[in-house]
């Protein structure tokens, strides 16, 4: 997620905040200083309701960092490699790098964040009995944190995908059919089907008197909805290229390339209109490739200084672009090409260029054999 706040690093993993949780904690905040405290705990003074509500929101931010974090340190612990976490709108998300590799795995790094919300409910319960009569503020507060905690964990263990409770079904249904396409199938098949009840059921109660309550949960259902959607469109591809490599994806003849030092008027003439090229590795003197530069990034250059310009103030530099080794996945290519929005990369391969690949011929690779699929 790109908008995002840093906190900072827990084990090498990146702590952030989407700007989107910060209306969340205000809405939580106000909610709570106006709704939960007051109604549970009338005694309690209205500064002392907001200045709860903003510590129990903060706490509830805690809450959902720490079962995050259960998620990333439990798949750290199996040698997955962990980004980032980031709070937004609907609670976290954990960046996990790659699929976990065995149903087990899955299974327990799903499982490893509802747990820790158990136990911070219970915590957070056991706190609450041995301290009652203290305050009547602290109370307020422990109940709070105990119940969403709690709330959090069964939220997350409903069993449909993409949610910790789908995940964990995923596993159990790649255990028991040895697939981890068709369990993915199955879990994103019932993920979209509890984010219907969500989406429906909240349209029922918006239109039945809790509009707002009814709108939230209608809008989670859609989130849940896409996200399914996403994790089944991953799967399929992850399916279809496995063990198809970038090297098997290349054409034979080296790539066409251009001198840093060419001006773009010539770059236009010789290559973009003679040889039909869309975008082009280029190479210094040495041959080393240094950057890339596409049609787009000529355009960038006003066409009056096409003649005076050179390739290499226009071009991507080769610190600032995307490039592939021979021996990346050709799937996992092809996702990073989608993040960055680009249509060619360079392959490198011990520091010599050895081609360049494009968007188009994965995707026509992957055409070809869907339709040799369906035929055999
Ligand atoms: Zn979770």
């Amino acid at each position: 997620m790109e908008s995002s706040l840093k906190l900072g690093k827990i084990r090498g993993i990146e702590i952030g905040i989407h700007y989107s949780w910060l209306l969340v904690l205000a809405l939580v905040t106000a909610s709570l200083a106006l709704g939960f405290f007051p109604q549970t705990f009338p005694a309690l003074s209205p500064l002392a309701s907001w200045l709860l509500g903003l510590v129990a929101a903060l706490l509830l931010f805690v809450s959902v960092l720490i079962h995050e974090l259960s998620h990333s340190l439990v798949a750290q612990s199996m040698g997955i490699r962990v980004r980032s976490i980031v709070l937004f709108i609907f609670g976290g998300v954990s960046s996990i790098e790659g699929e976990p590799r065995t149903a087990r795995d899955e299974i327990l790094v799903a499982i490893a964040g509802p747990l820790a919300s158990i136990v911070l409910g219970v915590t957070f319960g056991a706190l609450l009995l041995g301290l009652s009569g203290v305050s009547p503020e602290l109370s307020a507060l422990l109940t709070y944190l105990a119940l969403t905690n709690l709330l959090l964990a069964a939220f997350n263990l409903i069993p449909g995908f993409p949610l910790d409770g789908g995940r964990v079904f995923r596993g159990l249904a790649w255990l028991a059919t040895g697939s981890y396409a068709r369990a993915t199938n199955i879990a994103t098949i019932l993920g979209q089907a509890v984010a219907y009840i969500f989406i429906f059921g909240g349209l029922f109660m918006a239109f039945t008197g809790a509009f707002l309550s009814g709108i939230w949960i209608a809008f989670i259902g859609w989130f849940l909805n896409s996200a399914a959607d996403a994790a089944r469109r991953q799967s399929r591809l992850t399916t279809a290229f496995r063990g198809v490599r970038v090297r098997d994806l290349l054409k034979e003849e080296p790539p066409v390339t251009v001198p840093a030092s060419l001006s773009l008027r010539d770059m236009v003439d010789e290559f973009v209109l003679q040889r039909n090229v869309r975008a082009v590795p280029v190479v210094d003197g040495q041959g080393d490739v240094v950057g890339i530069i596409s049609i787009a990034d000529i355009k960038k250059v006003p066409r009056e200084r096409w003649d005076t310009a050179t390739v290499a103030e226009a071009m991507t530099p080769a610190d600032q672009m995307l490039a592939l080794s021979p021996d990346d996945n050709a799937g996992e290519a092809l996702q990073a090409m989608g993040q960055r929005d680009v249509a060619q990369v360079p392959v490198i391969d011990h520091g010599h260029l050895v081609g360049l690949l494009s968007r188009a011929s994965i995707l026509q690779f992957l055409h070809v054999r869907e339709e040799l699929g369906s035929r055999a």
